[in-house]
């Protein structure tokens, strides 16, 4: 192929592909293949010693001439490909301000919580401070000091979680109690929130459960002061128009004892399948505190008396909130939980 030939041809060549460049990338790849430093033109100015001398000079013109037209041909499409991408790129990152913005998750207080946070605000406007205490109890905590010796059928009561012979997981927060008699002398007003532990499980049961109890301690405490805090406490969670009544019943720690039911709140006392048609709804344990405790905690029963409460959290959130199933509380799903948002 003669010189000229050869020319036009890589001329022809160049263009037709520098057509089908369309990154920058592209584009330095086809640079290099024609005048790179091994590039095709490069190459064909190496062939000008192989010419016949008076065609050297031409040839060597020619080539120069296409090597600068691929140069300002290159540096034409460089400006064309960088100014396109820069359009790209900016529609690419192009903010929209006009976009409704984003909702925010908003969470809540659980069902449970906010019940825990009612009590406690119940019975601290009435006077009661706030007592906590370890969730793994001892043994003499948890059933020995409360009167539960080993072997006392009450502990069958309690499926206890045992960890060692003489470690559970608290079965009641009444071990906070006796922590507080041990080292504060009467008068004493508290209440204890907290999780516990029992081996159970069904539609009314779960593992682990919130109680809040109560005890008060002082000189001429009597039954009737008892009472009258419970009822102050069950009209403010259940309505002023709610029925209260005691019935005689039996706890270790306590003597005598008395089991409080509120007048069905499903169906007001005609009777359904909440309240096994009774009309009532047995919703806490209390009574007199048994000397034997005061005994074992160095508090001189002759000079003092006091009472205990303790109720189940969960239960009176089922019933406050109208929740059949208390397993429901613990499956953290958010349908039901989104339920209780500003409620
Ligand atoms: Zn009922």
């Amino acid at each position: 192929m003669a010189g000229k030939e050869k020319i036009s041809h890589l001329r022809d060549e160049f263009t037709s592909k520098l057509k089908e460049v369309s990154t920058t990338e592209e584009l330095e790849k086809l640079r290099v293949e024609f005048i790179g430093r091994k590039g095709k033109v490069t190459q064909l100015l190496k062939e000008i010693p192989n010419l016949p001398p008076e065609e050297r000079k031409e040839f060597g013109k020619a080539c120069n001439v296409l090597k600068a037209e691929i140069e300002s041909a290159v540096k034409e499409k460089l400006k064309e490909l960088k100014e396109k991408e820069k359009r790209e790129r900016l529609e690419k990152e192009r903010i929209d301000v006009t976009l409704p913005g984003r909702r925010r998750g908003l969470g809540a207080l659980h069902p449970v919580t906010k019940t825990l946070k009612e009590i406690v605000k119940i019975f601290t406007s009435m006077g009661f401070t706030v007592a906590e205490g370890p969730e793994i109890e001892t043994d003499f905590y948890n059933f020995e000091a409360l009167n539960i010796p080993k072997g006392h059928p009450a502990r069958e009561m309690q499926d206890t979680f045992y960890i060692s012979d003489d470690v559970v997981l608290r079965t009641h927060t009444s071990p906070v109690q006796v922590r507080v008699m041990e080292k504060h002398q009467p008068p004493i007003q508290i209440i204890a929130p907290g999780k516990v532990y029992r081996k159970d499980a069904d539609v009314t049961h779960t593992p682990m459960f919130h109680q809040v109890e109560g005890l008060m301690v002082d000189e001429k405490v009597t039954f009737a002061d008892l009472k009258g805090v419970l009822e102050v406490f069950l009209k403010e969670v259940f309505g002023s128009d709610t029925k209260v009544r005691f019935r005689p019943s039996y706890f270790p720690f306590t003597e005598p004892s008395a089991e409080v039911d509120i007048g069905c709140v499903i169906c007001g006392g005609k009777g359904c399948k909440v309240c096994k048609g009774t009309g009532w709804l047995e919703i806490l344990g209390c009574g007199m505190v048994d000397p034997a405790v005061f005994k074992a905690v160095e508090i001189n029963p002759e000079t003092y008396q006091g009472f205990a409460f303790g109720m189940g959290v969960e239960r009176i959130a089922m019933l406050k909130y109208g929740i059949d199933d208390l397993r429901l509380f613990f499956e953290n799903d958010l349908r039901f939980l989104r339920q209780f948002r500003g409620v």
